[in-house]
């Protein structure tokens, strides 16, 4: 076990853990926007920072490894203003909007001005990706956190069909020579959708809806079910409105998926609800 010092109070957590780690041991809510406990940290968004005795530089919780007698502050006057400005400076060039709850208590916790650089300051502003009937790619809401590329990559899914292209400001996640979706690698499993934090990666069932004005998630229920197709019996969760199943997720922390599915689990429910005969509530087709 490694002894340190969090917050003026001493906690031992194993060997080889993270601050974020010892930070969660002891009920410490250090805000991780790019790290999912399913990935390995990739440390790009510096939300986590946190005052390291000694250290010229913030360090980032979430990667930087506990040592013997360290002494950490998480809630020290410059690490809120790093804070703030990481959300004001993402909130000047992405569409936030449709960021998790945790993330919207995140602004508002760090008093982050989301209009501070006003309506000069660039923007990734762009139409959205329609070019599939699975999922959408949205990139005005992508803060490039990296967790797409990951789960598409050696995290999960091993297929690699994208990564991140340019340099500085022009950085953006792409396919291979931006091919549209159905000329890339992808093999639509969706474990990109299930870590992306933002809404640029959708379930077009969802962006349909949204479109309509008629997505609801305050009337949608969770049930757990195992996916029906093969042996291996990963668990869903499906997310129903209006007795319709509108998306399927798998749960972090399932030992099997952990969330990550494959195309028939993550799409392959539209049969449950577009045969009257099989018991659904559509009938479209
Ligand atoms: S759907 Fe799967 S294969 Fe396609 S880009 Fe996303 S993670 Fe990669
Ligand atoms: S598309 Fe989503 S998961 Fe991928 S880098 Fe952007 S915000 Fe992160």
């Amino acid at each position: 076990m490694t002894q340190l010092t969090i917050d003026g109070h001493s906690v031992s957590v194993p060997d080889g853990a993270t601050i974020l780690h010892a930070c969660q041991a002891m009920g410490v809510d250090t805000p991780p926007l790019c790290y999912l406990e399913t990935l390995a940290p990739v440390n790009v968004c510096r939300l986590c920072v946190v005052e390291l005795e000694g250290s010229r530089t913030l360090v980032p919780a979430c990667s930087r490894r506990v040592e013997p007698e360290m002494v950490v502050k998480t809630d020290t006057e410059r690490v809120r203003l790093s804070r703030r400005m990481v959300l004001e400076f993402l909130a000047s060039s992405v569409d936030l909007s449709l960021t998790s709850a945790e993330v919207q208590g995140y602004i508002k916790r760090y008093g982050a001005h989301l209009e501070r650089f006003g309506p000069q300051a660039a923007t990734v502003a762009q139409p959205p990706k329609l070019d599939n009937e699975l999922y959408i790619r949205d990139y005005s809401r992508c803060i490039l956190c990296y967790k797409c590329v990951e789960a598409c990559g050696t995290e999960a899914q091993n297929t690699f069909a994208i990564a991140v292209a340019g340099r500085g400001f022009g950085a953006h996640i792409s396919t291979e020579f931006s091919a549209p979706l159905p000329d890339s690698a992808c093999v639509y499993c969706g474990n990109c959708i299930g870590v992306c934090p933002t809404g640029a990666l959708m379930f077009k069932s969802e962006y349909d809806m949204r479109e309509a004005g008629t997505w609801d998630e305050s009337s949608q229920t969770q049930t757990d079910t195992i996916c029906p197709y093969c042996g291996v019996g990963c668990t869903l969760d499906l997310h129903v409105q209006d007795n319709r199943i509108v998306k399927v997720t798998s749960p972090l922390d399932h030992d099997v998926t952990s969330g990550h599915l494959c195309i028939k689990g993550r799409f392959g429910w539209q049969f449950v609800q577009n045969r009257p005969d099989r018991g659904g509530a559509g009938g479209d087709s």
